[in-house]
C-alpha cells in the first residue's frame, strides 16, 4: 500500500464527535474533490476516487450531515492494475435543499454555465481548521514515501482554494508554497519537518511516527556515508604522502645512501620504508622521544627535498 492510501485510511478512522469539526472535513473534501462534468447534455455532479475507504467515509459523512446520500457507482478500470474506480454522484440530489447544504460548504453550482463557484470560508475553531486541512487532503492529497523522496501535495481546480488552504496551514506555522500545474493549482511542502508538522495538524499520528523512524534512520546513513567518505579520503592522503617519500628514500638509497642523511632524518627514512601504511603520527609514535605529526611531516620534506635536489642533478 502506498504512503498516501495508509495515511488516508487512517485519517479516515478518525473518530470526530465535534459536529462543527465534521462539517468542515466534508467542506475540505467536497471544496476540493468535487467536480460539474456535462454527459450526453446532462450535468453531474460528482466526487470521483480510487480509494474505497474514502468514498465509504464520505458517503457516510454526507448521509450525517445531510440525511440523504449520493448515489456511489463503482467503475473498475483496467487502467494501470485494474483499478476500481468510486463515483459519488450528487446530481439527483441538486435540489433546493441540496444547494443550501452546499452554499453552507462555500459552493454554489451554476447549472446554466456549469460551473462551480467557491465562496471564502471563515473558520473560527482551530480544531476545525485542522479538520478543513484534512478534508482537502484526503480529497485530492498525496505524498511520496518517505524512503524515497519528501513531498507532499494538495491540488484545487481554483486558486482561491489553494491560498485559502495556505493561509489554514499558516495558523500551525506551516509554510507551504503553491504552483501552478495544467489547469491545477498545486500547494505543495518539501521539507521533512514540514511534512511532519502537517500530518500532526491533520491528525495522522501513526504516519507521522513512521516517517519520523524513516527519517532518523535516513539521518544516521547520511552521517554514517559522510564518516566512511572522509576517512577514505584520509587514506587516500596517507597513501599518496607514503609512497611520495618511499619513493623519495629509494632514490636517496640507491644514489648517495641512506647512510649519508644526518641521523634524525635517516631514522624516519628507515621507520618510514617499515612501515609504508602508518599515518605522519602514528610515525612520530614509534620514535623515541616521541616526535609530532608536524615534526614527522618536516623531516620527511626535507627528506623530499634532497631527494628532489639528487633528481635533479641527475644522479
Ligand atoms: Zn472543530
Amino acid at each position: 500500500m502506498s504512503f498516501s492510501l495508509e495515511i488516508k485510511r487512517e485519517l479516515t478512522r478518525i473518530d470526530n464527535s465535534h459536529i462543527n469539526c465534521m462539517h468542515y472535513e466534508l467542506s475540505g473534501m467536497l471544496r476540493a474533490g468535487i467536480s460539474l462534468k456535462t454527459h450526453q447534455g446532462r450535468k453531474r455532479l460528482l466526487f470521483v476516487t480510487e480509494n474505497a475507504s474514502l468514498s465509504r467515509h464520505l458517503f457516510s459523512r454526507v448521509k450525517d450531515l445531510y440525511q440523504s446520500s449520493p448515489e456511489l457507482i463503482m467503475l473498475k478500470t483496467r487502467r494501470f492494475h485494474n483499478h476500481n474506480v468510486y463515483m459519488l454522484e450528487f446530481s439527483e440530489l441538486l435540489n433546493q435543499d441540496m444547494q443550501s447544504f452546499l452554499n453552507k460548504m462555500g459552493i454554489s453550482i451554476n447549472e446554466t454555465e456549469a460551473q462551480i463557484q467557491y465562496y471564502p470560508i471563515e473558520i473560527s475553531d482551530k480544531c476545525c481548521v485542522r479538520a478543513y486541512l484534512r478534508g482537502c487532503f484526503l480529497a485530492t492529497g498525496s505524498i511520496s514515501d518517505p524512503d524515497r523522496s519528501y513531498h507532499l501535495e494538495v491540488s484545487f481546480a481554483n486558486e482561491l482554494l489553494a491560498e485559502e488552504y495556505i493561509n489554514c496551514l499558516k495558523v500551525f506555522d506551516v509554510e507551504a508554497k503553491q504552483i501552478k500545474r495544467k489547469r491545477y493549482f498545486v500547494v505543495y511542502l518539501k521539507e521533512g519537518q514540514d511534512i511532519v508538522d502537517f500530518l500532526n495538524v491533520i491528525g495522522a499520528h501513526n504516519a507521522l511516527m513512521k516517517m519520523e523512524n524513516i527519517r532518523i534512520i535516513k539521518d544516521v546513513r547520511n552521517q554514517v556515508n559522510r564518516l566512511v567518505n572522509c576517512e577514505t579520503a584520509n587514506l587516500e592522503k596517507t597513501v599518496n604522502a607514503s609512497l611520495r617519500h618511499v619513493d623519495s628514500i629509494r632514490y636517496i638509497n640507491c644514489t648517495i645512501g641512506i647512510e649519508a642523511l644526518p641521523g634524525a632524518l635517516r631514522e624516519i627514512a628507515s621507520l618510514r620504508l617499515e612501515n609504508p601504511d602508518k599515518s605522519l603520527s602514528e610515525l612520530g609514535k614509534m620514535l623515541n622521544p616521541n616526535l609530532s605529526k608536524s615534526g614527522v611531516n618536516h623531516r620527511l620534506k626535507k627528506i623530499d627535498k634532497i631527494a628532489d635536489e639528487l633528481r635533479l642533478k641527475g644522479q
